[in-house]
């Protein structure tokens, strides 16, 4: 069938499988041309691996590392002409590089949030590796967890904090820019975006992997993170969101006190601001986001997920010398370009410029735009849009 993107709010409910397998081996390209991670990890359990920067991570570990992986994600196949989400054609795609690449890689598709994909996870790395997973990379992004322990079900909100948080927004597709105003969060949402988005189940899943022995002497694991400018504090380091990550910044030092005993580290990696489907989510990002991309690029410090994720294990996790760079609070900070001063008092000055009128001279929304599209694998380069596509496309290893 021929394949078209619709999009509805801040997602698109179709996906082009040619169009995922292309960003896929785009992504192993980047990788493969850069200097091998001599020092990386070898067995790596990736929780969220589909998209966004947990796919960049297994895609860095297999390839930057030569690791066997295991990924976990929710996504949904093909169903008679329904596509299937990007994630799925996305590890598909993954899973076929590396098999031509002699890497192991196998993939579990459900909640991770879950006891039963817990132990289902448990029971391949005791059957296939019998243990000893040296990296464990946690980069789940959800609207909603049901506990597994009560049965309850939480939803996330992005929301400010205390009081209505008036800003400039964008309507990415229209370009419009406009004035929203948006309530902040009761006591129960801020608790119940804590549960689904902290660092809870990363606790669980260390948990798990401790009790079953199956991580290796050293082990290191890592859960991601954003911070971002005063531009947008009430929306997310001061919002909903940013409790949550405060609270997986706790989780962090729960799980280096735990994994000492076994020489491990536990760390907190704050990533940039990026296209994916978790961040197209939040209200006013998608605007800061066109002018970091618009400024960024100008000053050829732009990074996309892969970028990031090589650097942060080539730079920071698995340096030559063992090291791992930390800022004072004991976060390691990939986002220190976006950050840096030079870039953040550029955007902050276009921030207070920017309208209707000028949207498209001031900030990238063509690269923002184009970026959404790719995440679901349409605007991609070299593939024929005017081909009929089959969508039932098969994971290996989930067959
Ligand atoms: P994404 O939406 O691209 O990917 C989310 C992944 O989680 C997918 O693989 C999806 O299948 C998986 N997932 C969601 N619910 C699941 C469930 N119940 N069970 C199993 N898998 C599930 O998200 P992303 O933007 O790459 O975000 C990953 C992490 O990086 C998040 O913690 C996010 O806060 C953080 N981060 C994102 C940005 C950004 O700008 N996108 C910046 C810094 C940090």
């Amino acid at each position: 069938m021929l394949i078209e993107p619709k999009v509805r709010g801040y997602i698109c409910t179709t996906a082009h499988p040619a169009g995922c397998f292309r960003n896929v081996l785009d992504q192993i390209k980047y990788v493969t041309t850069q200097r091998p991670i001599a020092t990386g990890p070898k067995k790596v359990l990736v929780l969220g691996a589909s998209a966004g920067y947990g796919m960049s991570s297994r895609i860095v570990a297999a390839f930057g590392a030569k690791a066997k992986t295991i990924g976990l994600f929710f996504e949904r196949p093909a169903d008679g002409k329904r596509t299937a989400s990007a994630g799925w054609y996305n590890t598909a795609a993954f899973e076929q590089a590396a098999s031509r690449a002699g890497l192991y890689a196998k993939s579990i598709n459900g909640d991770a949030f879950s006891d039963q994909i817990k132990q289902k996870t448990i029971d391949l790395i005791q059957q296939d590796w019998g243990g000893g997973v040296d990296l464990v990379v946690y980069s789940l992004a959800s609207p909603r967890r049901t506990h597994p322990r009560t049965g309850d079900l939480f939803h996330s909100v992005l929301k400010p904090i205390g009081q209505v948080y008036t800003s400039k927004t964008i309507d990415v597709m229209t370009g419009h820019v406009s004035d929203v105003g948006i309530d902040p969060a009761t006591p129960k949402e801020i608790d119940d975006t804590v549960t689904v988005m902290g660092g809870e189940d990363w606790v669980m899943w260390i948990d798990a992997l401790l009790d079953a022995k199956l991580l290796a002497k050293g082990v290191k694991t890592v859960a991601y993170s954003y911070i971002g400018p005063a531009l947008t504090e009430p929306i997310y380091s001061k919002g909903t969101i940013g409790q949550a990550k405060k609270h997986l910044e706790e989780a962090s030092k729960i799980l280096k006190e735990k994994l000492s005993i076994i020489s491990g580290e536990a760390f907190i990696s704050v990533n940039k601001a990026l296209v994916t489907q978790a961040s197209a989510a939040i209200p006013v990002v998608p605007l800061y986001i066109s002018l970091i991309y618009k400024v960024m690029k100008e000053k050829n410090m732009h990074e996309g997920c892969i970028e990031q994720i090589y650097r942060l294990c080539a730079d920071f996790l698995y340096r030559k010398d063992g090291h791992v760079p930390v800022d004072a609070t004991g976060l390691i900070r990939i986002d220190d370009w976006e950050m840096c001063e030079d870039v953040q008092q550029t955007v902050s000055a276009l921030w207070s410029k920017v309208n209707d009128g000028n949207v498209d001279m001031l900030t990238d929304l063509t690269g923002y735009r184009r970026d959404f599209y790719k995440l679901f694998g349409f605007e991609v380069e070299e593939v024929d849009y005017g081909k009929t596509s089959v969508v039932d496309v098969a994971i290996p290893s989930l067959e």
